[in-house]
């Protein structure tokens, strides 16, 4: 658990889950799975088993302690709707988020189909926020099923961006996320893909947070773009709520990037 968090789009990171398995391009350069293969061997880490997918049930009740209201991001270091996660811990999952309705959940995935598949059988609270996490237009089918989610908020996480996205099926999503890739093997991205992704929310009226340009040194690369921050966030009911860093009501999202972040300074 890290709380509080470095990623700019939430406050703290639980996980009840820890380490997952590649999917898509997206997932070339884990920082999640660097970091944890680091600890791999050394007896008592909890990357002891390196990025080998492992349930932490002694995590599942951390949230239950925090009194304070905050935005909290699932699994910022895995998964949750991997495959060797059985549907009973994810149900597990969830009912903590249902029972600790002081805080914002974010939960996001690059498994769309199992989630289509439990989404029926899980509670939505307004408090749950889910997502799935997209690199290019090849996977605009993660998008596809997020939309039959019955969550109240429905976001995107398109980081890194590793190509253009023309024509994002922007109905029934509530925030949209942009980052590019940071690290010395990021690839690169492109202020048209960026510009285009922005135009699209803001003819949809979708809030939108560019969190990075990433790259080498993303310190120095910043975050405008033209000269101009972005972080929009949904507020209360979705609406649209410009040049916030933090929601109106309660809160503010899980991505290649995110995982590093969140791995830095978390007391696990
Ligand atoms: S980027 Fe996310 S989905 Fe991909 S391996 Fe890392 S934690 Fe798993």
């Amino acid at each position: 658990m890290s709380d509080p968090s470095a990623i700019e789009w939430t406050d703290a990171t639980w996980n009840p889950v820890r380490g997952c398995s590649k999917v898509s391009p997206g997932c070339a350069h884990c920082y999640a799975e660097t970091f944890a293969e680091r600890f791999r061997g050394v007896p008592g880490h909890p990357f002891e088993r390196g990025f080998d997918l492992r349930l932490v049930p002694e995590s599942l009740d951390l949230p239950r302690r925090w009194r304070a209201g905050r935005l909290v991001f699932v699994n910022s270091v895995s998964d949750l709707f991997h495959e060797n996660v059985p549907d009973a811990f994810v149900k597990r999952v969830f009912t903590v988020m249902v029972d600790c309705p002081q805080h914002q959940f974010q939960v996001l995935t690059k498994r769309h189909e199992r989630l289509a598949k439990l989404a029926r059988r899980l509670p939505w609270p307004p408090n749950v926020w889910m997502g799935v996490s997209i690199e290019n237009a090849r996977y605009y089918t993660r998008i596809a099923a997020l939309r039959g989610v019955p969550a109240q908020t429905r976001f995107l996480s398109l980081e890194p961006v590793l190509g253009p996205m023309p024509r994002l099926p922007l109905d029934g999503i509530h925030w949209v996320i942009v980052g590019g890739e940071s690290g010395r093997r990021s690839r690169p991205i492109k202020p048209e893909w960026v510009r285009g992704i922005r135009e699209q929310c803001l003819a949809a009226r979708v809030p939108f947070f560019f969190k990075q340009w990433g790259g080498p040194n993303k310190k120095a690369a910043g975050r405008t773009i033209d000269g101009r921050e972005w972080s929009e966030v949904p507020g209360s009911g979705g609406a649209l709520i410009r040049g916030q860093s933090r929601p109106v009501a309660g809160p503010r999202p899980h991505t290649s990037a995110d995982a590093p972040r969140a791995a830095r300074g978390t007391s696990w």
